[in-house]
């Protein structure tokens, strides 16, 4: 059995939509709207046929390629600069005299056009059977929150709150895909919005929940989507990368999980007259995704367009987290919490470093519209949790606890050397603190590492005997050598 979509590959339309469709060569399907629309355009060109005669095919398809110089207006041009130069070659000739004979049909070649129509990469989508639900996940299989809070402290330090919260909201939101009801009690969305700044674990936390539950994973950017018809990735474009992890399974991709990073970003913007396609716009095309509803989405493209395929997946049962640094918002949360508890939030604050990250922690939905998100995009979030910003401490625990910590990793390269790599407290110490200065967040931990230890791993697979290598703060700092101890 056939078990591929077909879809028009000029308005994108199923052939449920668009009637039978009429096969080309490449696999290229066409509906006979489509087909009678490019006869009608052909038709009106080969009336309007310009001076020499030829085709404007470039105009027929609405979009001119590189090679689109081959129109009549071009090749005017071209013979007037032929006839100044006196080393014309036969080539030229012969097209001057192409000109004056008249009628000429240039054919255009599909792969020449900077544009990309989806023919050469046409992505094929699993067809799926409605009647015939299966949830990802059996609700006899979920694990309950303490199970994936466990498995989440495996990979991810510190992040009580977070991981609890998150834990529980995702518990909830596979009971809702597994039980699939429409009943009087539904249950309703779990989508999550994390704050915290940078570097913090959003992202690691979020790919380690779908690696937990080894449901698909898009992450993507608030920044590079725009509304329709502007440059940027459309909305839609987000299930796109969904579609695209699930591997064009239409049923995984609809039960997965979507990131959406930076998005602060698209907070509205004040005081501007412009059209803010990137920002209030984009939380409103948001919001149907969000919800729950059919959307058509592009396959294999960033953006929709007539020979883009595109397919209708639904968004109820995908699970959508946003994250964000929302800079500047813990001001509006002391103001809040002055007003209301009358008492200054300062007087409580002690150490300048606990403030932020204590204040963050009393977001509430009131202080994110203030930042600039729509009522009705913090409405399809109802869970909002903060994120700790990384001290010193939780650095170096970043460094050595997690199950695959970067100095594990260096350890087994080395291990397989038989050579034991050892780092002192006040060398991580040293890596801490310097990756703190860069204020990324622990993701500078790695480079600030790599750096040191590109000497070592060259240099120790040289000489046979050495048995343990021991990292200094003296050596991190450039002050010395690091302890070697031979094999005994
Ligand atoms: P962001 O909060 O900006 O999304 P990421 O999640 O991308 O930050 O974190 C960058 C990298 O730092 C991750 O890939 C991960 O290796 C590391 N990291 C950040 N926070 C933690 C944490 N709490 N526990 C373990 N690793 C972390």
């Amino acid at each position: 059995m056939d078990d591929q979509i077909k879809i028009c590959g000029m308005c994108g339309r199923t052939e449920e939509a668009a009637g039978k469709l009429i096969r080309l060569p490449m696999n290229v399907y066409l509906c006979q709207d489509c087909m009678d629309k490019t006869a009608d355009m052909v038709e009106s060109q080969m009336g309007n046929m310009n001076g020499a005669g030829a085709i404007d095919w470039g105009k027929v398809m609405g979009m001119y390629g590189p090679n689109s110089g081959n129109t009549t207006e071009k090749k005017e041009e071209d013979k007037e600069s032929k006839e100044l130069k006196e080393d014309s070659t036969k080539e030229e000739k012969k097209d001057n005299q192409d000109l004056k004979n008249g009628p000429k049909v240039n054919f255009i070649k599909l792969t020449d056009f900077p544009f990309d129509f989806g023919f050469g990469n046409r992505q094929k989508v699993k067809k799926r059977d409605k009647s015939e639900y299966k949830p990802l996940i059996e609700l006899k299989d979920i694990p309950a929150p303490h199970v994936i809070k466990s498995k989440l402290d495996e990979y991810v330090v510190g992040q009580e709150q977070a991981k609890r919260v998150m834990s529980v909201a995702v518990y909830n939101h596979y009971k809702r895909v597994a039980t699939h009801t429409m009943d009087e009690i539904e249950i309703e969305k779990s989508n999550m919005l994390m704050l915290g700044p940078t570097g913090c674990g959003k992202t690691y936390l979020v790919r380690t929940l779908a690696r937990i539950l080894d449901v698909p994973l898009a992450v993507t950017d608030a920044t590079t989507l725009t509304e329709a018809g502007y440059i940027g990735d459309d909305i839609e474009s987000v299930l796109s990368k969904l579609l695209a992890a699930a591997d064009n399974d239409l049923d995984r991709a609809e039960q997965g999980i979507v990131y959406i990073d930076e998005i602060d970003k698209i907070a509205k913007k004040q005081n501007t007259n412009s059209r803010d396609v990137s920002g209030e716009s984009v939380q409103q095309g948001l919001l149907k995704l969000l919800e729950g509803a059919d959307i058509e989405v592009p396959v294999g493209a960033s953006s929709k367009n007539a020979m883009v395929p595109t397919t209708s997946m639904n968004t109820r049962n995908i699970l959508f987290i946003c994250g964000g640094a929302f800079p500047g918002i813990e001001e509006i949360i002391k103001r809040r919490l002055n007003k209301t508890s009358g008492i200054g939030f300062h007087a409580e604050v002690k150490n300048p470093d606990e403030k932020d990250l204590t204040i963050l922690k009393e977001v509430e939905t009131e202080d994110i519209r203030k930042f600039g998100m729509i009522p009705e995009f913090v409405g399809r979030l109802p869970m909002v949790f903060a994120l700790e910003g990384l001290d010193r401490d939780m650095m170096i625990r970043i460094l050595k606890e997690p199950k695959n910590a970067i100095l594990k990793q260096y350890q087994k390269l080395l291990e397989l050397d038989e050579v034991k790599l050892v780092f002192t407290d006040d060398a991580l110490e040293y890596i801490a603190e310097k990756a703190l200065k860069k204020e990324t967040g622990a993701r500078a931990l790695r480079s600030i590492l790599d750096e040191h230890m590109i000497d070592i791993m060259y240099e120790v697979p040289k000489d046979h005997n050495i048995g343990t290598v021991t990292i200094t703060r003296d050596y991190l700092e450039g002050k010395g050598a690091p302890l070697i101890e031979l094999r005994g």
